[in-house]
């Protein structure tokens, strides 16, 4: 059996488009399997299917794992000794097998058009191709053999299909969904090979490849398990069941509210990327957003994606990619399909990035004070950080409720530091804190303390401190959401001294004088 061998476990995506959030965890749960297995991933183009084709799908699948730390050890791109990878340039490799197939009588050809076809399915009803009908259809098992030969010499298009066996029991093994068995009945004569365009198709070349690439595993998306059966029949076929990959077959990724499974339209409704990175659909143009570009960071993608559909067990829930290779179980992932919970994706955002230092916050917070015009340096930017870093922000949930969350992004900051930046032009008499905290007798108050502060030299935190304290307590003045109101317009900000500090002697006194100056009430 397979338990022996090196463990060899492949992702293999069709380049049809963007990457699906849902394929990440798929190719991120083979990568910690293999990780913890010592063993190898690898990565395969399934592109067989050539009308499917989108250009550009290959580079952006590699590019997210990169982005995102998933290494492969071999496959497009990477190398290797089991290749080419690219499943388009393994045609010969895959006629052998079908011929083999052919010749075996495990498999026949099949001269059926699209017209007939559709004709069978006007008079049979639920017909399909299989044990029941194969002697009434176009094909190497009806027609003599000196015909077949005669339509294909005639260059006749063709297709090999497979001969299933009615009346059996197919059982699957799976590690997840344990023992599951199916009637070879209900299967029909799957087409594995088609003249048209010298190509396998995706069944055939699935199976050729993993056993060529000595995969010992197959995890992948559950709506892979209606074709294992047909998988299973196929090692049979070539006698290799004993070296056949055990299955996975992993939960489906769930829309965050309602039933069914997770989709683009979930995403674009509820304002959450359903790719990786940002795609530009090259017939379209449509821009879909992306994980990257809305400001994730990676671990904080990986971290979530390994706990849709597995859990460790026990209240940690920030991990590492070290520790999600140690603690990973397949055994222990759910049947079930998993809530793609993005607010939480969200949160786990957030803890990654209070890891990360103020400084590293900077290249995109500068970015987004260039776009407003702003000019400032990461040492400033960086200051700004560390104030606000910890502050909450309110958002609109789903059902339109308000409520509020922790800074998740970047991006997050700037609603909340605008003020660091860019003085107050006016003052919204509307605003509540301002209403509240600027009295007839204010603007005298405010210019006490605006003297007061003209004499501090050393224009520091302390220093302003050890000024404004004494003076408040001597005079009773409280000062402090005046000379908010003066310095932000609103009640928002960090601790007045340390605003003031960063602002500067010019710039808070300058900041005070207009407050002092427009502000009526
Ligand atoms: N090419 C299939 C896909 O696009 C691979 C399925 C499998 O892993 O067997 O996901």
């Amino acid at each position: 059996m397979t338990t022996d061998r090196k463990v060899r476990v492949r992702f293999a995506p069709s380049p049809t488009g963007p990457l699906h959030i849902g394929g990440v965890r798929t190719a991120l749960y083979n990568y910690l399997f293999a990780r913890q297995a010592g063993g190898e991933l690898i990565f395969r183009i399934e592109d067989t299917d050539s009308t499917r084709f989108v250009p550009g799908a290959e580079e952006y699948i590699i590019e997210s794992f990169r982005w995102l730390g998933i290494e492969f050890d071999e496959g497009v791109s990477f190398g290797g000794n089991h290749g080419p990878y690219r499943q388009s340039e393994r045609r010969d490799i895959y006629k052998t097998y079908v011929d083999q197939l052919l010749a075996a009588g495990k498999a026949y050809i099949a001269f059926d058009t699209p017209e007939e076809l559709d004709n069978k399915r006007k008079e049979v009803e639920n017909f399909q191709y299989d044990a029941s009908t194969r002697m009434q259809m176009r094909n190497s098992l009806t027609l003599p053999a000196s015909e077949v030969e005669r339509l294909i010499a005639e260059g006749n298009q063709y297709v090999v299909r497979f001969k299933i066996e009615p009346g059996r029991d197919v059982q699957v093994d799976d590690i997840i969904r344990g023992m599951v068995s199916i009637n070879s009945s209900v299967l029909d004569d799957k087409v594995l090979y088609k003249s048209a365009d010298q190509l396998p198709t995706y069944h055939l070349a699935n199976i050729v490849d993993d056993h060529l690439m000595e995969v010992t595993h197959v995890i992948r998306g559950e709506e892979w398990l209606p074709s294992a059966p047909l998988h299973v029949l196929l090692y049979e076929a070539f006698g290799w069941t004993d070296t056949m990959p055990r299955f996975a077959h992993l939960p489906l990724l769930l829309k965050p509210v309602g039933n069914g499974k997770l989709s683009k339209r979930d995403g674009d409704k509820l304002g959450f990327p359903v790719f990786p990175l940002e795609w530009h659909d090259p017939k379209t143009g449509e821009v879909s957003k992306g994980y990257r570009e809305q400001g994730y960071l990676p671990e904080a993608v990986v971290n979530f994606l390994a706990l849709l559909g597995w859990n460790p067990g026990g209240e940690k829930e920030v991990l590492t990619m070290q520790e999600l290779i140690q603690m990973f179980d397949l055994s222990k992932c759910s049947k079930a399909g998993a809530r793609f919970d993005y607010v939480k994706a969200m949160w786990f955002n957030h803890q990654y990035l209070l890891q990360h230092p103020a400084m590293e916050w900077t290249p995109q917070l500068d970015k987004i004070l260039r776009a407003e015009g702003i000019e400032s340096t990461p040492e400033r930017e960086a200051q700004v950080v560390e104030m606000m870093k910890q502050k909450v922000i309110e958002y609109t949930d789903n059902e339109g409720n308000k409520k509020k969350r922790n800074i998740s992004f970047v991006s997050d900051l700037w609603p909340l530091c605008r003020f660091f930046f860019t003085a107050p032009q006016s003052y919204d008499s509307a605003d509540k804190f301002v209403r509240k905290n600027w009295k007839a007798e204010t603007a005298g108050e405010m210019r006490q303390l605006a003297n007061l502060l003209s004499t501090i030299d050393n224009f520091s935190v302390e220093d302003i401190k050890a000024k404004v304290e004494p003076w408040a307590e001597q005079t009773g003045i409280r000062p402090w959401n005046a000379w908010r109101v003066a310095l932000v317009g609103t009640g928002q900000g960090p601790d007045m001294y340390e605003l003031s500090a960063f602002l500067g002697k010019e710039e808070t006194l300058k900041r005070m004088e207009h407050a002092i100056e427009s502000i009526d009430c």
